[in-house]
């Protein structure tokens, strides 16, 4: 299909930007990589009159590390640049499992990690990943910007925490301690398909091996992406053993909300996302030794 005829804005400030979709209201969709708006504008799922490019405003494409061990990413980040970031490799080797799960190299090297979120599809990669990371989401309007922790950004089935006249603007990631690592994996049907069941984990262990911070997100096993707590729980102030990482794997399963469909049954799902929670403790837990 074909969208239905819309205006285009192309703006070069952040303020413009701003001032403009606070001008045409919920009339208006922000434009990032489009590789999930253009298919829905197609589709009629969304039929904005006017789209509200930001890839001409500077600043927002951009991985820094601050003093204080914080990463800042910019909404612009593409997929391939989070790819190959040296930065984010020293720290998050998770990227790279991650973005090479997504699509295929068009789509990555035109989708953004602000657009990944922003759209608000608990099937995306990203929202686990930033889940078990425990980002924080810089949200502008014209009032300024606020800082929303990962767990207030979704709320609903694509609804997230930015509101009208609002844009993403920046990912921020505290770098984690030593005896920290990461790592994602989604079972996917065939290659660049959205994720059967998809976990994502960072652990930090201390010398003697105990758990010190956990973090693990799910991808698409329920209806808004969601923190595994107790399975999370379950691991900290413990060493890593056998039992430990299959108690988290049960919460997990326990945990989510999964529904049927083409990739699976809800059992298959829930058992699914227990194997891959095992799977990804136990590869996080090898890098944060190695
Ligand atoms: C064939 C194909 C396969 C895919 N497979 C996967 C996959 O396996 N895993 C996965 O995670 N994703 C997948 N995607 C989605 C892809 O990663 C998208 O690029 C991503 O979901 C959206 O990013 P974008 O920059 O393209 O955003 P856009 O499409 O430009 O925008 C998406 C939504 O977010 C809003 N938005 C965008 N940026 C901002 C912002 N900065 N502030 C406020 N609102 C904003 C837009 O208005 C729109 O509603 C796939 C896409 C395609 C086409």
């Amino acid at each position: 299909m074909i969208a239905q005829s819309f205006n285009y804005e192309s703006p070069a400030t952040l303020a413009e930007a701003i001032a403009l979709l606070n001008e045409h209201g919920d009339e208006a969709k922000v434009l990032s990589g489009g590789h999930s708006l253009i298919p829905m504008m197609k589709l009629r799922f969304a039929t904005p009159s006017y789209l509200i490019d930001i890839n001409r405003i500077p600043g927002l494409s951009e991985i820094v590390e601050d003093v204080d061990g914080t990463i800042h990413i910019g909404a612009l980040v593409r997929e391939s640049q989070l790819e190959h970031s040296e930065l984010l490799g020293r720290h998050f080797p998770i990227f790279k499992d991650v973005t090479k799960l997504i699509a295929d190299p068009q789509v990555r090297n035109m989708g953004t990690l602000g657009g990944n979120l922003a759209h608000g599809d608990a099937a995306n990669d990203h929202p686990a990943v930033m889940i078990a990371l425990r980002a924080s989401v810089i949200i502008t309007g014209a009032d300024g910007e606020r800082s929303v922790p990962i767990d207030d950004f979704f709320y609903g089935f694509y609804m997230t925490a930015i509101q009208q006249g609002e844009i993403l603007t920046e990912i921020r990631l505290p770098v984690p301690p030593k005896g920290t690592g990461n790592a994602y994996h989604k079972l996917e049907r065939k290659v660049g398909d959205y994720a059967t069941s998809g976990v994502a984990v960072q652990i930090t262990l201390d010398e003697s091996g105990v758990v010190t911070a956990a973090g693990i997100g799910l991808t698409n096993v329920n209806p808004v992406p969601l923190r595994a707590a107790r399975s999370e729980e379950a691991l900290i102030g413990k060493p890593l053993s056998d039992e430990t990482i299959e108690l988290a794997a049960r919460f997990a399963s326990e945990d989510c909300s999964p529904s049927a469909d083409l990739r699976g049954s809800e059992e298959y799902k829930r058992h699914v996302t227990g194997v891959l929670v095992k799977r990804m403790i136990k590869k996080a837990a090898e890098r944060a030794q190695s």
